[in-house]
């Protein structure tokens, strides 16, 4: 893990109280390094060993690799993906490693409110090469507890409702949610923690680069989609994410409350599977 500039100050800062502390007082005189010129004179070593390594990434894969950042870079708290880190369509073989990143870099985001509540930063699961993307509203108690994406009841019911259209979270699928912190109490989460929140999905779906993306439930679809409908007139259409398509259905945790919802929720699953044709298996 390399630090930068605010990353080396503040862990200066930290252990010269410590050290202060344990010296027995506070010292008035705190002069500080050139923090500045340390991070610029990293930076510069860094950008020279991320050159050599993008060097090998375009050799495999084409010339013009939008591949700008360190993909195991990561420094002090986040409020959202790195900038400079924005890549134009990531190799199969890469991405372990970028979602590892993003992983890491959302798992100390303090973007929100949601940050002070979360016992863990439920970022995503799946494989790297999905057919399918499920994006789900936030996690709930199990999730935040684990740290993994519906693994409560309604996770189960998910599972399920996939299976039946040939589709796994450990085969052909990635599911993550639009808010990766717990909202309190489950309640929904606030325009402006899913607008917070929104880039680490938005950095998933240009990773992950799935076929089509399946919505669960108004938070979501409205989120992906700009649509300010409810999921009762939003499911079963079609739209598109980025030039993905794009299709809601009841969240699992509505049909386990309503078993009205399973029949419809049924219809927009074949919508689906007939939409990824043969490339799922029968
Ligand atoms: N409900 C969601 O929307 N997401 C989860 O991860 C779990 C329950």
């Amino acid at each position: 893990m390399s630090l930068d500039r605010e990353g080396l100050e503040g862990l200066w800062d930290e252990l010269s109280i410590v050290e202060d502390w344990m010296r027995g007082g506070i010292r008035r005189d705190r002069s500080k390094p050139d923090f500045a010129a340390i991070a610029a004179s990293r930076a510069a070593g860094e950008a020279a060993a991320e050159t050599a390594a993008r060097a090998t990434v375009v050799a495999a894969s084409g010339p013009a690799s939008a591949i700008s950042g360190s993909p195991d870079g990561n420094a002090g708290a986040r409020t959202g993906p790195r900038a400079d880190a924005m890549p134009a369509s990531i190799p199969a073989a890469d991405r372990v490693r970028f979602l590892a990143t993003l992983s890491r870099e959302a798992g100390i985001c303090l973007a929100c409110r949601l940050q002070a509540g979360r016992k863990k930063v439920v970022f995503g699961t799946g494989v790297e090469c999905p057919l399918v993307l499920v994006v789900g509203e936030g996690p709930g108690a199990e999730e935040d507890a684990q740290g993994l994406p519906f693994v409560g009841p309604a996770g189960q019911l998910l599972d399920k409702m996939l299976a039946a259209i040939g589709v796994s979270r450990e085969t052909n699928a990635y599911i993550a949610n639009v808010v990766k912190c717990r909202p309190p109490a489950n309640r929904d989460p606030a325009p402006d923690e899913v607008k917070a929140c929104s880039a680490w999905l938005e950095r998933q779906v240009e990773i992950l680069s799935p076929r089509a993306i399946l919505c669960l439930g108004r938070t979501a679809i409205q989120a992906l989609t700009g649509q300010s409908e409810g999921i009762t007139k939003l499911h079963g259409r079609w739209f598109e994410y980025r030039g993905i398509p794009l299709i809601g259905t009841f969240h699992p945790s509505a049909i386990l409350r309503d078993e009205a919802w399973k029949r419809p929720a049924w219809e927009d699953l074949k919508l689906l599977r007939d939409k990824l044709g043969d490339v799922l298996l029968p």
